[in-house]
C-alpha cells in the first residue's frame, strides 16, 4: 500500500520535473521566435536543433519538419523535432546570420 503511494508520488514528481524542464527550454535560446539560435550556415540549423536533445527528458530528438518562416523583418528556420524516446515534441528558433556581416 505505501509502496504504491510512494511510486505514484515519484510518477508525480517526474511529471512535475519535465513540465519544469520543458518550460525552461522554451525560455533557452532557440525556443522562441524572439530567442532564436544564430548560426552562420545552413547545414548547421538541424544538428544545432536536434543536438539540444528531448526538453522532458534529455533523450535524442528525431527531425519532423524543417521550415522557413517570417517573424515581422526575420526569415527564421524552425525545427520541429520529436524524442525518439518519450514522443515529445521539440519546437527550435534558428536564425541564419551571414558570415560576411
Ligand atoms: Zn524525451
Amino acid at each position: 500500500m505505501r509502496k504504491r503511494t510512494q511510486k505514484r508520488a515519484a510518477a508525480r514528481d517526474a511529471v512535475k520535473l519535465a513540465k519544469d524542464r520543458v518550460r525552461l527550454a522554451a525560455l533557452e535560446e532557440g525556443g522562441s521566435s524572439s530567442r532564436p539560435i544564430w548560426v552562420v550556415s545552413a547545414s548547421l540549423v538541424e544538428p544545432t536543433a536536434l543536438g539540444l536533445g528531448c526538453a522532458a527528458c534529455g533523450g535524442p530528438l528525431r527531425l519532423q519538419e524543417h521550415e522557413a518562416k517570417p517573424f515581422g523583418a526575420q526569415l527564421l528556420r524552425v525545427v520541429h523535432a520529436g524524442c525518439i524516446d518519450c514522443g515529445h515534441r521539440r519546437t527550435v528558433y534558428i536564425g541564419l546570420r551571414d558570415p560576411l556581416n
